[in-house]
């Protein structure tokens, strides 16, 4: 049994419904148990030629499947909320299901990098982790979130959902 920490992000359509559906399949997955979840946020596009803000969230869960096969599943729950995957530049998507943290594992293969190679980096990673695991260590870079956090140089707005102006 693992803890797992999946960051949730919408920016299509009806962002916090996807949100809400996806921690709704996730939980109704065998070998899947939510633990609790953070606060909704709004945040900018990242890296994106997009103007549409994304609802982000990040969920706490406990899991018996290895690695791979949770990154299946979340897969096939962005298929079944009707993500689109095209290949090239970041697009608009009703729903992307990133795994943050897999446990205390590090795992670099074609398919799965985790930690993800850039929660570090993301402020809508890192501020719902700060809610749910300021003090817990960054596997790889032997960094609590609350550190990660105060380090971003350059972090993305990020405000908690329904206080954007
Ligand atoms: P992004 O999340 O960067 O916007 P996608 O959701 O389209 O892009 O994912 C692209 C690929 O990233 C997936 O096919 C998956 O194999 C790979 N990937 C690598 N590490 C992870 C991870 N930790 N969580 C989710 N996907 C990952
Ligand atoms: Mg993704």
């Amino acid at each position: 049994m693992a803890i797992v920490y999946l960051s949730l992000g919408s920016n299509l359509e009806d962002r916090v419904g996807y949100i809400q559906q996806a921690t709704s399949l996730l939980g109704g997955t065998d070998g899947v148990t939510i633990v609790r979840t953070s606060a909704f946020y709004e945040s900018e596009p990242v890296e994106m030629n997009s103007e549409n803000w994304f609802v982000n969230a990040v969920v706490e869960a406990k899991t018996t499947l290895p690695p791979q096969h949770l990154l299946e599943q979340c897969q096939r729950i962005e298929r079944q909320l009707g993500r689109k995957s095209k290949s090239g530049d970041y697009q608009d998507r009703t729903i992307d299901i990133d795994i943050l943290l897999y446990g205390k594992e590090v795992i670099d293969t074609d398919t799965l990098t985790v930690p993800h190679n850039k929660m570090h980096q993301r402020a809508f990673a890192l501020v719902p982790l700060l809610e749910l695991i300021p003090d817990t260590l960054h596997p790889k870079l032997q960094k609590t979130m609350s550190d990660l956090h105060e380090e971003l140089a350059n972090p993305e707005i990020i405000l908690l959902y329904g206080t954007r102006g």
